[in-house]
């Protein structure tokens, strides 16, 4: 299967503490992998360098066969093919529900108006959100904001969502919520990579799970694989204290 993106090398310092070294994996074409580890151990970091809101200090981010790290590279072109959802949400809190899905779409992708509606209505559909379109931001629960911030993301029509945590600001009782529309995501083909601290979720989501610990991928392999039969000292300490 094609890789959507594909990562060779990649480092990453702050100042003297190097965060991330030598990462290599890949995102297949609707693959969807979760990332486990940590607090601390580089997960948001390598996120981060892959929509290149860090620029990473080594290292190649292939995407359609081209390093994106090269200078010569159209950055921007390769960000609005990434969709991102945080875990505060990062919503237009005085906008209502419709135009934060609009804005971007007409800001960046150039859309007009009308059409970019269409396609924010399509995705607050799929997260269960059309109901709210006039609501403000402001107005919802954090579930509810998440799932905006989801349908504000797919309206960009991203070859991959990345996901940081998107159920850790939230209350208990809205982590479902959310955790559903991204499973109803992940078995519609979406390509997502997704770091998380949901176990339960990866098991049953995931096609393959990366476990991270201070700054290095430690294994990766199929969940079953990697919380049933984990090959490495560390994956097993990890999962003792997590399961
Ligand atoms: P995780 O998401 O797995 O909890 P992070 O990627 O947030 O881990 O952080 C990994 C390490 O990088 C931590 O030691 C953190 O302090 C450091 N770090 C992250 N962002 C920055 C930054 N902007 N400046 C300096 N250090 C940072
Ligand atoms: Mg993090």
């Amino acid at each position: 299967m094609e890789n959507v993106i594909e990562i060779q090398h990649l480092s990453k310092s702050f100042g003297t503490n190097e965060v991330l070294r030598d990462i290599d994996f890949s995102v297949r074409k609707g693959e969807v992998v979760c990332v486990i580890g940590s607090s601390g151990s580089g997960k948001s970091t390598l996120l981060r360098c892959i929509n290149l809101l860090e620029k990473p200090s080594g290292g190649k981010i292939i995407y359609n066969g081209e390093n994106i790290l090269d200078d010569r590279h159209d950055i921007h072109a390769y960000r609005t093919k990434l969709g991102m959802v945080f875990q505060q949400f990062n919503l237009f809190n005085n906008h209502n529900v419709l135009n934060n899905c609009v804005v971007g779409q007409v800001k960046v992708m150039k859309r007009r108006k009308e059409e970019a509606e269409k396609v924010a209505i399509k995705y607050l559909k799929v997260v269960g959100m059309d109901q709210y379109i006039n609501a403000k931001a402001e107005q919802l629960s954090g579930g509810q904001k998440q799932r905006v911030a989801i349908a504000r993301a797919l309206s960009m029509e991203p070859d991959v969502m990345l996901f940081d945590e998107p159920t850790s600001a939230l209350d208990p009782e809205m982590v479902g919520e959310v955790l559903k529309v991204m499973k109803d995501l992940a078995k519609s083909g979406l390509t997502m990579l997704i770091v998380t601290h949901e176990m339960e979720f990866a098991k049953e989501v995931a096609d393959r799970v990366v476990f991270m610990d201070k700054g290095v991928i430690v294994e990766e392999g199929p969940p079953e694989q990697l919380f049933n039969q984990p090959q490495k000292e560390r994956t097993r300490e990890f999962l003792k204290r997590t399961l």
